[in-house]
Parts: C-alpha cells; structure tokens; sequence
C-alpha cells in the first residue's frame, strides 16, 4: 500500500485495489511532460476550488440549508414523477441505470479510502495557498486571432534550449538558441525535438512547449496536413475530444461548437498507422449525440467499438460533484474506445496488443471548463502497432510531451500563467 501511495504522489495514478477504477491527480500526471516548469495546481483547480467555496459545481445547485435542500429534493422528485419520458430520454435513463452500481462502487471506494481522502484535503490546501498569484482570465483570444485574415502572416518566435560548448571549450552547457527561430504560427505543424522544455512567444505571451511534442493550430478544414504521406506513419492512438454542440459551451461562449455531421468528415481512418489505432472519443450525454456515435459517425471512421471508459467527478471533499441520478447534468461523462484497421479483433489473447479492461472508472477533481484528464498515457499499452506508440490528440487545447496536438487553440493551456519553475 505504501508502495503504491508512493508511485501515486510521483505519477499521479492510483489505482483502487479490487476494483475497476482509478483516482488520478491530472497536475501530477501532466508534470511528466516538462523538465524546468511545473503545471499550476492554482490555476488547473481555481473553477473547482471556487466551486466548492461557493457550494455548486457545473450549474448544480447543493443548498446550503439542509431543510432546503430536504425541500427542493420533494420538489424535483415531484417533478420527476410527474414528466413522462419520451424515447429518447428512456433510452438515456437506462444507459444511466446500466452504469450506476459501477460508478457508486468506484465512488464508495474512493471515499473509503483515507489515502485518497487526506491526499484530496492537502490538494485543496495547496490550490488555497497558491489562489492569489492567479491571473484574470482572457480566453478564446488564440481562435479570434486565428480567425482574422491576416492570420496566415502571424509568425511565432520558438527558442529552444540547446547544448553547446562553452567558450574556453571546458565542456557542454545548456542555453537558449540566441535569437530564437521564427515560424508561421498558423496552420504549420511545430515540433519541439528536444528532450526539454522550450519556450514560444506569440502576440507578446508565452507559450511552453514540453519535451518531444508536436503542434497544429488551425481549422478543421485544414485538418488534411497532418494525414501521413504513407500509412506507415500514421498513428496508433487517437484521441479525440470534439466541441460537440451543448447549450452550456455555447451559452459560456467558451469556444465554437460544430455540428455532428461536420465530425462525419474527420480524416481519423487516415490518420490511423497502417498495423491499427486505438482511438479514444469523449462523448456527452445526450442520447442524441450518443446514438449519434453509435449508428453513424463510428461506422462511418470503421471503427469497432470495444468499451467505455467513465470519468466521475469529485470535490475535494471526495463527494460526488452533483447527484449521480440528475438527469441533464450527470457527474459524470463517457470515454468511448474502439479499435481502427485491426484484423482479427475477435482473436483476443492472440492480438500483439491488450485491449483495455471494459468500463474502467476514472476519478478526480475537474479542473477547467471541459478540460478533460489527461487519460492519453493510460492507453498506450492497449495501442496496436510498433512502439513508441505514435499519438495524437484531436481538438486539443494542450500539449502532452511525445504526442501531436491539434485543434483551434492547442495553446490554450501552454501559456506560461498555467506553469511555475520546478
Ligand atoms: N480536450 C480539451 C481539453 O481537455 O481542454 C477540450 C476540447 S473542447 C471540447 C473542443 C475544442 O475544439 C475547443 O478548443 C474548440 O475551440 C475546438 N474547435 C471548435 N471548432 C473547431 C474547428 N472548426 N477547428 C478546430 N478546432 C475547433
């Protein structure tokens, strides 16, 4: 157990003995990525942190008055008793109802952990101590200025460290390259090709880059640059998380949403290396998006659809972040993973690869709005194909060391307000 508590503090991963679930610390497990910086524990939980002080979560209200809140159930369980449902919700109800003991049973032995339970109050203690230092936000300003014409002129300046020998040739040091390296920074794919850290500074801020990682910041309609001349070099793990269309994003206007059809058309099969891809897709839980995925949008990619995963949200209280049985705002959302050109799928323990094991159950405290936990790493040893697996992440707004981002602002969450120096 102490082994385990010890390998969790260094990789942010625990997993819950017995059971199909695992808590994950995200700030820990995106450290990996970078040598000089560290991620902000600050600044990745300040909406849950604020949140938590002021009693909700993702629109949910918890009363502060527990007679209120005896009276508000009586309400909704009025309400709910007296709305007939249609087809569609049925069916989602009974997805629910399908996953529910799972997720209870994940819930109960993450709070019934006193690890995870002491190590979730220190988290809040520590996000507190480092809240004032955080910066007041200016979002979506990289999909505006991508949006403008002049955007195909807007260079950024990339500076890496390098080594070099010093003047009395004593030996090797590390520097940045002088003048730095000017690139276009839209629809271009950058690399960082070293094993450190490297800085890019684009419309006066800066931007960190992890070790070995690519970038393309573009359209959807220039999604077609990052398809591989030959599939050999295509990818074997894909993952996509897609601004599906959803009366919260577009009300918060935290950034543009796309029609299902327009997901029709995502190259993923050319992306895919030629010997298979896992690919991972974050799906919301409306049915229609659902069923969606399902009968259109997985056939249309060829993909055969093996299991999901479920990310369930907590405070750092180790509570759920709202009733696990509210119907429009479920605490949890849905990691579906199917395989991509893999002969054979049904030979099971004859495949050179693992399948995953079927509905693992991820658990941690959400950080900003839609920003999923970072799971890339956790499915590299169901990924077919040669080693290292080749990744990539669809609609990004970060970048993870040894992967490919892209999307609208894969930036997003690079900027230098979102690290501190190690
Ligand atoms: N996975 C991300 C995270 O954890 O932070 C969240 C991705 S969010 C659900 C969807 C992303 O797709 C947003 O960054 C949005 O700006 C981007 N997007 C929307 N329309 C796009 C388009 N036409 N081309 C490229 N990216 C687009």
């Amino acid at each position: 157990m102490e082994e385990e508590l010890s390998s969790f503090m260094e990789s942010g991963v625990y997993r819950l003995s017995g059971l199909n679930a695992i808590f994950i610390e995200p700030v820990r497990v995106l450290n990996a990525s970078y040598t000089r910086f560290r991620v902000s524990t600050s600044m990745y939980y300040r909406r849950s942190f604020k949140s938590d002080q002021t009693g909700s979560v993702a629109r949910v209200r918890v009363s502060p008055d527990p007679k209120e809140g005896k009276n508000n159930n009586k309400k909704k369980k009025r309400k709910r008793g007296s709305h007939i449902l249609n087809e569609r919700e049925k069916s989602a109800e009974n997805r629910h109802l399908e996953v529910k003991s799972l997720l209870m049973r994940a819930h109960e032995a993450c709070i019934g952990s006193s690890e995870v339970l002491s190590f979730l109050r220190e988290l809040k203690g520590e996000v507190e101590k480092g809240l004032g230092a955080v910066y007041v936000d200016d979002e979506n300003s990289l999909i505006k200025v991508g949006n403008v014409w002049q955007a195909p002129l807007y260079e950024m300046l990339l500076r890496f460290r390098v080594d070099e020998t010093d003047e009395e040739g004593e030996g090797r040091r590390v520097v940045l390259n002088g003048e730095g390296a000017r690139v276009t920074a839209f629809n271009n794919l950058i690399c960082n090709e070293t094993s450190d850290d490297a800085e890019a500074e684009f419309l006066d801020r800066w931007y960190l880059l992890p070790k070995n990682c690519c970038f393309q910041m573009s359209d959807l309609a220039q999604i077609y640059n990052l398809i591989p001349d030959h599939s050999d070099l295509g990818f074997n793990l894909i993952v996509i998380d897609p601004p599906w269309e959803n009366g919260s994003a577009r009300q918060k206007a935290m950034y543009p949403q796309l029609p299902n059809r327009y997901f029709l058309s995502l190259p993923v099969k050319q992306l895919a290396h030629t010997e298979g891809a896992l690919v991972a897709l974050w799906v919301t839980n409306k049915e229609k998006v659902l069923a969606f995925v399902e009968k259109e949008l997985f056939p249309a990619w060829g993909i055969t659809h093996v299991t999901n995963f479920y990310w369930l949200k907590v405070k750092f209280d180790g509570s759920l972040i709202g009733e696990l049985d509210l119907f429009h705002h479920r605490p949890y959302e849905r990691l579906l993973l199917g395989y991509i050109n893999v002969k054979g799928m049904d030979s099971g323990p004859h495949l050179a690869f693992k399948p995953p094991q079927a509905n693992q159950v991820i658990v941690s405290v959400p950080g900003d709005y839609s920003r999923k936990p970072p799971v890339g790493n956790l499915l590299l040893d169901h990924a077919p194909g040669p080693k290292p697996v080749k990744c990539i992440e669809l609609f990004a707004r970060e970048l993870v060391a040894g992967w490919t981002s892209w999307g609208n602002e894969p930036l997003h969450f690079q900027e230098l307000r979102y690290f501190m120096h190690k």
